[in-house]
């Protein structure tokens, strides 16, 4: 029996200060990108889709921007340009430990 899936990983790529296009506040948004990972008996191989979006810290709306946009935000918003954790635990894989 072969048991496969896919299993989502949320990265938080850069904090920015845009206008919202929801609330109209210029506010915090997170840059996220979204990983879809196909995985054969719980393990992830590879991915099978990326996409990237912002959220609003204000009023939480989120949208979706393409590859190239996030990558333009992200230059803009990298601070010292480090790759780096934020010690918030942001950046960690979304996964649930596996007990077989
Ligand atoms: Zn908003």
């Amino acid at each position: 029996m072969i048991i496969f899936g896919t299993k989502g990983y949320l990265y938080q790529l850069a904090i920015l200060t845009l206008v919202c296009g929801q609330c109209g506040n210029p506010s915090a948004h997170t840059l996220r990108k979204r990983v879809t990972k196909f995985t054969l008996f719980f393990v992830p191989l590879f991915p099978i889709s990326t996409k990237y979006g912002t959220q609003c810290t204000f009023c939480g709306a989120e949208q979706k921007v393409t590859k190239e946009q996030a990558e333009q935000l992200q230059a803009q918003g990298g601070q010292g340009g480090q790759d780096g954790q934020s010690g918030q635990g942001y950046g960690q894989p979304q996964q649930r430990p596996y007990q077989g």
